[in-house]
This record gives C-alpha cells, structure tokens and sequence, in this order.
C-alpha cells in the first residue's frame, strides 16, 4: 500500500507532535509519511521539491491568521487537498476557510478519534473529484470549442456551397442567353436559305437544277430542325421551356395534325389511323404547342421505323385519381425495340442502330425531348414493344385545366385545315405592305415572297425611315422586324401606337420563345411570324388580315360615297 505523504504546517512545535502522533496512532494501517513547517515559506520550499498528497493547517500561525492563512496558502500551491487545523470553539471560522480554499477541518481537540483520518482521505478524494470535474469541464470546453469550430468550417461550406450554386445558376442563364442568341444567329441565315430555295423552285429549272434545289431544301430543313432539337434540349436541360396551360379544342388541333402526318405516311405507303373516343371532352386544357411537338416526335419515328403495314394515332380518356387525363398511344408495326434497349432510347443521342440513322438521318433527340415535355406537361411517356413486329409510345397528360389556375383559351387551333382550303387570292389593289428589316437578304425574301402573293410590298431596312413612312403612307400591313440596330421592333411598333396608327402589325421574331411573342404583343403588335419565314406563314397571316384589309376598304369606300 502506498504511504500518504502529508505536510504538516503548523508554528507550534508541542502541537506539530501531537499531530504526528495522532496520525501515526489513527492511521494504524495506513501508513503515512509527513514533513512539518512552521510556516508557510518553509511549506513553499518543500513544495518545489516535493509532491504531497495533504497538508494540515493550522489557522492560526504567526504571521496570519484565520481565513488569510488559507488564503496564502492557496497563492502558493491550488492542487493540493488542505485539511485545516482549528480550536475546538472555532467552527465557524473553519466553515469560512472552506469558503476559502480549505477541503475540510479537524478540531485539534478531536485529532485522538477517526476524524483526522477520514477527513485527509475525504479531502484527497474530493480534490481528485475536483480535479476530474475540472477536467471534464475543459473537456468539454475543447469539444465545444471543437464544435464551434466545425459549426464555422459548415458554415463557410454552406456558404460556398449557395455561392457555387448562384454562380451555377448565372452559369445557366447565361446558358439560357446564349441559346436564345444562337437560335437568332442560326435561324436568320437558315431564313434567307429555306426561303431563297422556296422562291428558287419557282423558276425555269432543268429536272436536274431542280433536283438540286430540293436537295438543298431538305437539307436546310432538316438542318432547321436538328437546330430547333438542339435548342429545346437544351432549354429543357436549363429549365428554360415555359409551359402554356390554354384551353382548346382537341378536334381541330388533331386534325391539323393527321394531314401533316398523313401525308408523309402515303409517301410510304402505311396505312394511317386516327383512333378517337368520342367520350373525350371537346376541350381539354394543356399546352398544344409542346403536345404537338411531342405527337409529331412520336409519329415521326413512327413512320421512320414503319416499312409496311399500319400507324394508329388513338386518344383515350383516362381517370387516375379522380382526375382527367388523356392518352394518346401512337402504335406503329414498324421494327420494333429489343427488350434490353427500350429504357436507353429515352436518353438523349441514343439510338438503336446507328447503320439505320446513317440512312435515315436523326440525332437521338426526339424521345428526350418528348419524354421531358410529357413531363413538363405533368405526364409521363412510356413504351411497349417488341423486336420485328411494332411499338407503342403513350403519352398521358392531365387534360384538366390546374386548379385554382386561370386558364385562357386558344383559338390558333385548325388553322392548317382553314389554311389549306383557303386559296392565295388575294386582291392585289386594296393590300400593301410596309417590310420593315435591317437584314439585306431577309428584307429581299420577305418582299419577294409576299410580291408573289399578290401583296405589293415595300421593303424598308431601318427603323427611322419605318416610322416616317408609315404615318406618310397609308398601308394595309406592316412586317416589321424585332431584333434591329438604334430603334428595335418593339420600339417601332411603341412610337406607331403612340402616333395613333391602327395598321395591323406583324412582328418577325427570330426568338421562338414564349417570353418574346409576350413582349410582342405588349407593344402593339397584332400577330407574329417566326424565322425562317415561309410562303404558307405568310400566307396565314395575309389570310387572316385581308379580310380586315376587305372590309376596311368596304367601309372607306362607303364613308366616301355617303
Ligand atoms: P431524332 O428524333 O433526333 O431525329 P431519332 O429518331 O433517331 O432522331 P429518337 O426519336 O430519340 O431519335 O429515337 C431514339 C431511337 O429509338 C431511334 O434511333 C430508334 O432506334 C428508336 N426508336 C424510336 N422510335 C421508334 C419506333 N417507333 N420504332 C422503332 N424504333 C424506334
Ligand atoms: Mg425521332
């Protein structure tokens, strides 16, 4: 057993005996081993020297007394456990020595029974605990200083984290911006292209020059449309494709569609369907022109894939929570998609069999941008199918109006079929118009194309010039183009309101996004045509403000006669 090493600190020696005999009688078997100073500066020697397990004070010593003597005492050592050493009478002051830095006390009166013993032991074990608490707190104290630390470190994390996310999303909008610009880049040329060998086609040509010319055709157009894939993708990837929730009528929009598709269908001679339940509602609320984007995609790979036999175009009602949506399954008897391949060709540039694409052109971008729009929608695009005998693609949307949305209703619907039967005459005399465009080769083909549509056309390349012949000169039209250097088409279309003139204008918009065609409109102008202009937008658009033009010119003359 190891001894307790004691300091005895007291200035009467008689007393300092009979406490080393108490100690050596009480502590029978614990062994202890003491050193004795008569004050405190002797004990403060010993103490550099040696290490003690307790010290017996007494209160009262020459140079201090009572409380004081603790006091000093602690200045000199903090460790280590004091038992105090007091006159029988003297409680009270050893209850304030305590308070001073004491453990505990034994009257010198008591020092032939236990007491000493066990208060040198209480006191060691108290100043143990003491020390373990005191450890513990700075334990703790690390660890929460550690923690603070940790809180800084995530905290810095997290705000680089919302730093790089800002930096991603001016990344994306850049992005976004730069596509716009591009489409606007890409689109004016493709323009002058697509429409140069429309006016060309017109012309005396050899078989073999003509031949030429469609070559050229598809190309530029299948070129537009791989632009057009592109740029979708990308704006979907962006989060930049808005939606336009617009109530419409199904039937007329179906059929604008069956007359494109039917005819590339005869090209290859498949049978094509229109399947349609006549429980479905007459209208249905959703965005037509990513629908019709999506269906075209569908039929499209349908008829690509098809060498023989059938296309079926069929739309189905279906409830799915007490909702309405609608489906539309295009089943084709094509060639088919092995099992294996038919997650992958959702996935944007994958296609099964590229010796095909060779031959038949695509990119792999269609179903992407299909699934993504059926989901932008709200629906979902799946597909059954099997190798060497046919698929389906499903599309199923909500075909009710969101609630609490405030739906607005399309009219544009049918237009294609009212387009087709409407014939391009149209009176020369009563209908010019103002062509209004910066770009040389644009300006040309616009006026070469509506010249031969019967509309005596004034072609203009600037703003200024724009505005101060449009309220010198009475015309039926103005074509007036967006994007131009000093004063853009807004702007024009602004400053022509603001003079009070009515005449119908029509915005070009190189921009094909919904934010554009807004912007459009918010400056007065009538309608838009989008780049590349062709005869049959033109024809449109010609087609719906002549009769305005007619019956203007009527009431004129009227006004006239009277
Ligand atoms: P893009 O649509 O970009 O012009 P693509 O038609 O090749 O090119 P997707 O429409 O995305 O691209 O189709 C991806 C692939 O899925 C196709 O290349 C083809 O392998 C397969 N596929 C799509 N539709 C059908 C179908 N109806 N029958 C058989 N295979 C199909
Ligand atoms: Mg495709």
């Amino acid at each position: 057993m190891q001894a307790i090493r004691v300091l005895l600190i007291d200035d009467d020696a008689q007393d300092r005996r009979l406490v080393k005999k108490a100690l050596s009688e009480v502590c029978g078997n614990t062994p202890i081993s003491s050193a004795e100073a008569e004050n405190l500066q002797a004990a403060e020697e010993l103490l550099k020297i040696n290490s003690y397990d307790v010290v017996l004070l007494d209160l009262n010593l020459v140079e201090t007394r009572g409380t004081e003597t603790v006091q000093n005492f602690r200045r000199i050592n903090s460790e280590v456990p004091v038992v105090v050493l007091t006159g029988l009478e003297d409680e009270d002051m050893a209850i304030e020595a305590i308070k001073a830095g004491a453990d505990d006390y034994v009257a010198k009166g008591n020092l032939s029974n236990d007491l000493l013993p066990r208060s040198i032991r209480y006191s060691i074990e108290r100043k143990k605990t003491e020390i373990k608490l005191r450890q513990a707190k700075k334990e703790a104290e690390r660890l929460q200083a550690e923690t603070e630390l940790a809180n800084k470190h995530l905290q810095v994390s997290i705000e680089r984290a919302n730093l790089m996310t800002k930096e991603a999303m001016l990344s994306n909008q850049a992005k976004g911006e730069f596509l716009a610009n591009m489409s606007h880049e890409i689109r004016t040329p493709m323009n002058g292209i697509i429409g140069f060998t429309d006016i060309l086609m017109d012309e005396q040509l050899s078989t073999q020059q003509r031949e030429y010319v469609g070559i050229i055709k598809t190309a530029a157009n299948n070129l537009l449309s791989l632009v057009n894939d592109i740029l979708d993708f990308s704006k979907v990837e962006a989060g930049k494709l808005d939606t336009q929730i617009k109530k419409f009528n199904i039937k007329p929009f179906l059929d604008d569609i069956v007359q494109l598709i039917r005819l590339e269908a005869d090209k290859k001679k498949l049978e094509f369907k229109l399947e349609f339940d006549n429980s479905i509602a007459d209208s249905i609320s959703t965005d037509s022109s990513r629908l019709r984007q999506c269906l075209f995609n569908l039929l499209s790979n349908a008829i690509k894939f098809t060498d023989k036999g059938h296309i079926i175009l069929r739309v189905t009602p279906e409830t799915k929570d007490s909702k309405n949506y609608i489906r539309f399954d295009v089943e084709d008897t094509g060639i088919g998609i092995p099992q294996d391949k038919q997650e992958f060709v959702f996935e944007a540039f994958s296609q099964v069999d590229s010796s095909f694409t060779r031959e038949h052109g695509g990119t792999g971008l269609g179903l992407a941008i299909t699934k993504q729009l059926s989901e932008l929608l709200g629906g979902t695009l799946t597909l059954t199918s099997e190798q060497g005998k046919g698929s389906t693609f499903s599309i199923c949307i909500p075909a009710s109006p969101p609630e609490n949305g405030n739906i607005l209703e399309d009219k544009t619907q049918g237009e294609l079929s009212q387009e087709n039967s409407f014939s391009a005459d149209i009176p020369q005399s009563i209908c010019n118009a103002l062509v209004v465009e910066d770009n040389r080769t644009n300006l040309l083909l616009i006026t070469l194309l509506l010249q031969k549509l019967g509309v005596k056309a004034v072609p203009v390349d600037n703003a200024p010039e724009a505005i101060q012949r449009a309220s010198q000169e009475n015309f039926d039209m103005i074509f007036m183009d967006i994007q131009m250097p000093q004063i853009d088409g807004y702007e024009a279309t602004k400053k022509l309101r603001t003079q009070g003139i009515t005449t119908p204008i029509i915005a070009i918009t190189a921009h094909a996004m919904q934010a554009d065609r807004e912007k459009c409109f918010e400056a007065g102008c009538n309608d838009y045509v989008s780049k590349p202009i062709s005869r049959v937008k033109l024809q449109q658009i010609i087609s719906k403000y002549v009769p305005a033009v007619k019956n203007a010119a009527e009431n004129h003359m009227e006004s006239f006669s009277s």
